[in-house]
Parts: structure tokens; sequence; C-alpha cells
């Protein structure tokens, strides 16, 4: 697994994500491990390589 640190944007604390590197395109929703709101994750993955991060907020 892959371990990304990025800043929450609901609560803007350093959090950080495992992401499966053998899966070449990923969009999922996560919740902070800080502020538990949910986080929308889209990852891409070349050769294992992390060459994409996006992470936003999801209106409740
Ligand atoms: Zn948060």
């Amino acid at each position: 697994m892959h371990e990304h640190f990025f800043h929450c944007p609901h609560c803007f604390q350093e959090i950080s994500m495992l992401l499966d590197p053998s899966v070449s395109r990923q969009e999922y929703i996560e919740d902070c491990e800080v502020c538990c709101n949910p986080i929308e994750l889209s990852v891409e993955f070349e050769e294992g390589e992390l060459v994409y991060f996006e992470a936003n907020s999801i209106e409740q």
C-alpha cells in the first residue's frame, strides 16, 4: 500500500490515506480521520507510482 499525506479539505489538518497502487484509476469516498467529514478522492497510479491525487470536500 502507498501512504499519501495531504490536507483535509474540511478541517485542513494533515492526514494520510493508504492507497492501493494495483488499481490504476480510483475514485472513492473516505471519511477524514480527524473531522469525520467525507472526502472524495481521485487517484491515479502509473506502474505503481502515484501520478495524480485530488481530494475534494463533499457538501452534506
Ligand atoms: Zn478533516
